[in-house]
């Protein structure tokens, strides 16, 4: 018998490798089809069973209802890629007082002048972040949205969706800078510069004019997240490696079957919180490559209905 098994053990390698001589290569059609073998689930870790769930390591998925934004995933990438940065969300808001608002919807020169400088400046920079379509508005102040009475003004804020940043300054700094520089060429002044981790503003001066530009954190609402601070990832220093999802003791990271990461410029590979938390789009595979002939066509038609 022994003898038997050993001839079989000799033999099953060499008709495995002889197999494939007459076997036509196969090469998968990505992105018209999926890659064989590659699982949709997504890497997983349990910090209380100390199991990690096997699955593909693509992009992350963040449940933001579970991030206590302790931080443990950032140190731990610290010491591989520094892919993860923990941010704050921010707003950026004008704020005027009431003579200087009744002044922007009667469209004078000078308040125009300033409001449209900030606002060029905010949304000239690419980015994912959705921001209020001030360019169409500043003309007729009575369609602004975000526009909140508050004691002794206004406050316009200018983005709808939360800036993500390591601190306001840095937004402050980023989206007004262009044009603090613009207006004080055109005779404005500095006026009170503020900054915190949390809060920055400055405040510009012509006349007897002044506007204000506030960076203020937002909160975000989570209890078990008091601080409101979450990981962003930046996919263009992230190996994959998963070892952040094994730091996390509140499985608030998980990763996904997704790989499809790729973007045409550096920032595009920025992902904040919010775009961490949803859900990636499942594949849509459809359509068939167009230098495949007749025969091939079929052999893959027949490959996605099997
Ligand atoms: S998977 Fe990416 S983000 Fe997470 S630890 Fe590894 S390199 Fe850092
Ligand atoms: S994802 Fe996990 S490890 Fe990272 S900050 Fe949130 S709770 Fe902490």
């Amino acid at each position: 018998m022994s003898i038997l098994r050993d001839v079989k053990r000799t033999l099953m390698p060499i008709y495995s490798g002889l197999k494939h001589v007459f076997l036509k290569p196969y090469t998968a059609k990505w992105p018209y089809e999926n890659i064989p073998n590659l699982s949709d689930e997504g890497y997983r870790y349990d910090p209380k069973a100390g199991i990690g769930y096997p699955g593909n390591k693509g992009r992350h998925l963040l449940h933001m209802e579970k991030c206590t934004g302790c931080g443990s995933c950032d140190l731990t990438c610290q010491n591989i890629a520094e892919a993860i940065t923990m941010t704050y969300g921010f707003d950026v808001v004008i704020a005027l007082d009431e003579r200087c608002y009744e002044s922007f919807k009667e469209s004078k020169p000078e308040i125009v002048e300033a409001l449209d400088a900030i606002v060029s400046s905010f949304s000239a920079e690419p980015s994912r972040i959705q921001y209020n379509s001030l360019s169409s508005f500043l003309w007729t102040p009575t369609d602004i949205k975000q526009v909140t009475k508050v004691e002794g003004g206004y406050e316009i804020k200018l983005n709808l969706e939360p800036i993500f940043d390591v601190r306001a300054v840095e937004v402050l700094y980023q989206k007004v800078y262009h044009a603090v520089e613009n207006l004080k060429t055109a005779g404005w002044e500095l006026g009170k510069f503020e900054a915190t981790t949390e809060s920055a503003s400055i405040e510009l001066s012509k006349q007897d004019f002044t506007v204000k530009v506030l960076v203020r954190k937002i909160d975000m609402g989570y209890k078990q997240n008091k601080r409101s601070l979450f990981p962003s990832i930046d996919y263009g220093r992230c190996v994959m490696c998963g070892f952040c999802v094994d730091a996390c003791p509140f499985q608030a990271l998980e990763m996904t079957g997704v790989f499809e990461l790729s973007a045409t410029s550096k920032r595009e590979l920025l992902y904040t919180p919010n775009m961490l938390a949803k859900r990636p789009e499942e594949f849509n595979i459809t359509g068939i490559p167009p230098e495949l002939n007749a025969i091939e066509r079929m052999r893959m038609v027949f490959r996605r209905v099997w």
